[in-house]
């Protein structure tokens, strides 16, 4: 519907793509640099195995999980098709270790539900956004894990979450911890926008603690944002066992499970990443575009933030997300008098926007926010 709109002055925050300042999702320079390189050097495109690209994984558990972590023998790592091929990986392994019942917020990623159930998960949903105050609500979060179960799973967005924008603090962080531990239930976090909220190892901090303190977790990773490789489908699964001894049989069955999933994962974008990884040109000048691309969508939430009380909270959120609260007929009216295009949700993703084009977005909004 934005695209068939003549309209020139319409603004597109739907699609969950970084966008620049000219509204385009480039190739990142260190990628571009490493495909190259890629291109000149490969020598062969025989098969791999089903863990795929193990350098690419080695080398991403060093920015992903960090050190000790990165080396903790009782973590085993595998490349997988992006983020939701992870995700779907740790599924089927859950389910194969007897795992009943997957706990997610509401509201979350539309596809968690559907990734947990076609792997004959059941999936329960657990309070914790503040939907009139656009915050995390804590203490109700805690209250609905009470049902919880000795061995159910625990989703958590790593940082950044997806679709409102929350993290946990790092006491919150610390209060889950204990209270995973106290009752036994095992957390797969699923980190799809690491560097995109406050920077590499500040949105990996509070994921690393509760690795650090829990016998047992799931790490599902995404490289689709923070190295822009979205259609090249790059992901990571960690599964993180009691004893180094436990992950021996964790790693065949994932072996298994991936080679009726999709035999092995694809190349390219891993191989891409791993090249820059290794290099420590590109993995600076990587690591400079993600930060220019964080501030970029800091600087965003920092102005509509400010544009109207009832946005308030988005200057203190993290990442492409938001969740305005307007309902789905304030979204049509949006869409028809002053098109702006956003799902019935009302999730906006920031970088859409322009910092000159703020203040028009927050005027449109204005009469269908909160007082
Ligand atoms: N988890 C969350 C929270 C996401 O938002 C997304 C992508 N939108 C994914 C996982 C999946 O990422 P990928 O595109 O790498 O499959």
């Amino acid at each position: 519907m934005h695209r068939a709109d003549p309209r020139p002055h319409k603004i597109d925050v739907g699609v969950g793509v970084y966008r620049d300042e000219t509204g385009e999702t480039p190739v990142m320079r260190a990628v571009k640099a490493a495909e190259t390189r890629l291109l000149a050097e490969q020598r062969t495109k025989s098969y791999l195995g089903a863990e795929g690209d193990q350098g690419f994984t080695d080398r991403l558990a060093d920015v992903a999980l960090g050190q000790p972590l990165a080396t903790d023998t009782r973590i085993t790592g595998v490349q997988t098709p992006g983020g939701t091929g992870a995700l779907r990986l740790a599924a089927e392994l859950l389910a194969r270790a007897g795992a009943t019942f997957v706990w997610v917020g509401a509201p979350t990623w539309p596809n968690h539900g559907p990734i947990f159930r076609e792997a004959g998960l059941v999936v329960r949903t657990h309070a914790y956004f503040d939907t009139a105050q656009s915050r995390i609500d804590f203490a109700a979060f805690v209250d609905s894990l009470a049902e919880a179960r000795f061995g159910d799973v625990v989703l958590l967005h790593g940082c950044c979450h997806n679709p409102t924008g929350t993290a946990f603090s790092p006491g919150e962080w610390d209060e889950l911890t204990q209270l995973f531990l106290a009752r036994g239930l095992i957390p797969l976090i699923d980190l799809a926008y690491q560097g995109l909220g406050l920077g590499l190892d500040e949105d990996a901090a509070g994921m690393r603690a509760m690795l650090a303190a829990v016998p047992e977790a799931l790490v599902a990773y995404s490289c689709d944002k923070n190295f822009a490789l979205y259609r090249e489908r790059v992901g990571a699964l960690w599964v993180q066992a009691a004893t180094p001894a436990a992950a021996v049989p964790i790693r065949e069955t994932l072996l298994v499970l991936a080679r009726s999933l999709w035999s092995m994962p694809p190349d390219h974008g891993a191989a891409t990443v791993r090249l820059i990884l290794d290099d420590p040109a590109l993995k600076a000048e990587w690591r400079a575009e993600l930060t220019s691309m964080c501030a970029r969508i800091n600087g965003l939430r920092s102005a509509l933030g400010a544009s109207h009380p009832a946005l308030a909270p988005i200057a203190d959120q993290q990442g492409l997300f938001a969740l305005l609260p307007i309902d789905e007929n304030a979204v049509s009216q949006l869409r028809e008098r002053h098109a702006i295009y956003m799902p019935a949700s009302g999730r906006i993703n920031i970088a859409g926007l322009q910092l000159e084009t703020i203040e028009s977005f927050a005027a449109a909004l204005s009469p269908y926010l909160p007082r």
